[in-house]
């Protein structure tokens, strides 16, 4: 039977992993070993092209790869950013594949803040502990695991699957997901779906534990602000200060209430869980329908509306001099469709004499809550944790599913974990002490299992 050899990253120590309540050192599942041996890899992606870089990892997930028969191939956009991408050869080569696919990068960590070293792959109190066990080394390593069971188990897969491990989603795929759909397309021929990050996690809803299966993503354009004005001594009467005009507009823009607006995903979400409260859905507002939803609150609130965050201020090189020009970064998440108007009023919001860069953006998704992929995840989850409620939501925030999609390839969010209802595991996705459960690995592994066995 092929297996995945037990190979640590080699900078670290292997450390007393898993120590029971008792003190009795516990043996970790194989999805908690690779988690944990990815996050101790530092592949902080720093965005604006300053990355420590994934080649590391990726050789390490390759490797685990053809310990299970398979032949990777690594491809390096720039050098240190390597995404990898593995075929597993389906039972039945009517059907089209499937894409598998996680990222290797993840967001800074500020240690200073955290309570335990965010890259020593820490194990805790029956959890996980480490930048990316949430977003989203936990899923890399369900993938892992879940592949060595589906080929023990029954050989191969009932499709072809298309693993990928990208490089660089953490600033929007340029040099992972996107360069690999557009200079190796062929990668992922005969692909026409994908399941990945930001959904597939359970919450609790009237009191009853529901899933979220990610079936939408906003657009995201990331601008930056530029104000100009004269440069002069800081003593001075000075009516034209870039800085103070920055300042202005950044409020405006950071204060500002848009719309919430409906879209096929959220009416149907809101329906749902109006139907689970037993709430008239017409008399509750969508604000209100979305805090029942506890933790996931932040992310679905966000859904029913156009967003517009201040992320970074940068003016001025000295005390006592005002400089000609401030800039500030600003993050926006629009409806999908809405991206140019929202553009359009976001001038009118800063007026006029600010200047609007956009630095990167990309497209919104939405696919509908229902076919054959939603019906095998829908009663997989049925099987392990019968009753629950699978709900689909549109992600506030964006996945590697937007590069997929400009190959005609519909993107979910599903990495299964089933979670306490006391853990606000939304909260962590780019939060400190980021953690997983044990054993949601353990439970996330046997429904990747099953289902990919099975569809
Ligand atoms: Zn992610």
């Amino acid at each position: 039977m092929p297996s995945i050899s037990n190979v640590h990253p080699a900078e670290k120590p292997a450390d007393p992993a898993g120590i029971s309540p008792a003190g009795h050192p516990q043996k970790l599942d194989l999805t908690a070993e690779i988690a944990r041996d990815l996050i101790r890899f530092d592949t902080t992606n720093y965005g604006a092209g300053r990355s420590n870089g994934e080649t590391e990892a990726a050789e390490y997930v390759a490797e685990k790869l053809r310990g299970l028969g398979l032949v990777p191939e690594l491809f390096d956009s720039e050098p240190g950013r390597t995404s990898v991408i593995a075929r597993v050869k389906g039972r039945d080569a009517a059907r089209p594949a499937l894409v598998v696919h996680g990222h290797l990068d993840v967001v800074p960590a500020d240690a200073a803040n955290w309570s335990v070293d965010p890259f020593g792959g820490v194990i805790k109190d029956g959890l996980l502990w480490g930048r990316g066990a949430v977003d989203m080394k936990n899923m890399d390593a369900m993938i892992l695991a879940s592949l060595q069971d589906v080929i023990n188990a029954n050989g191969a897969p009932e499709r072809d699957l298309v693993i990928a491990f990208f490089a660089d989603e953490e600033a929007g795929g340029v040099l992972g997901s996107h360069f690999l759909v557009r200079e190796h397309p062929h990668l992922f021929d005969g692909a026409t779906e994908a399941i990945s990050e930001v959904g597939g996690y359970s919450i609790t809803l009237g009191g009853q534990r529901a899933y979220l299966l990610q079936t939408g993503e906003k657009a995201l354009i990331w601008v930056k602000l530029v104000a100009r004005g004269e440069a002069g001594h800081g003593s001075r009467m000075h009516p034209n200060n870039a800085v103070t005009r920055l300042a202005e507009a950044v409020a405006k823009l950071g204060r500002y209430e848009w719309p919430i607006r409906l879209t096929d995903t959220t009416e149907q979400l809101l329906g749902e869980i109006a139907r689970i409260l037993e709430v008239d859905p017409q008399r509750v507002g969508p604000d209100e329908l979305a805090l029942a939803t506890g933790t996931a609150s932040g992310f679905i609130q966000a859904s029913l509306r156009t967003t517009t965050n201040p992320t970074g201020l940068t003016a001025g090189y000295k005390h006592n001099v005002i400089p000609d020009t401030a800039e500030a970064l600003i993050d926006i998440r629009a409806l999908p469709g809405e991206e140019d108007l929202v553009l359009s009023q976001i001038q009118e919001i800063v007026g006029a004499d600010i200047e609007i860069v956009t630095m990167h953006r990309d497209i919104g998704l939405e696919t509908e809550f229902s076919g054959p992929l939603i019906e095998a995840v829908v009663s997989t989850l049925e099987r392990h944790d019968p009753g629950a409620p699978v709900l689909p939501y549109l992600l506030s925030a964006g996945t590697d599913n937007k590069a997929l999609s400009t190959l005609g390839i519909k993107g979910y969010g599903f990495a299964p974990l089933r979670l306490p209802g006391d853990l606000d595991f939304p909260a962590m996705f780019h939060g400190v002490d980021e953690r997983v459960p044990l054993d949601a690995l353990v439970f996330g592994r046997q429904v990747l299992t099953d289902l990919l066995s099975q569809y």
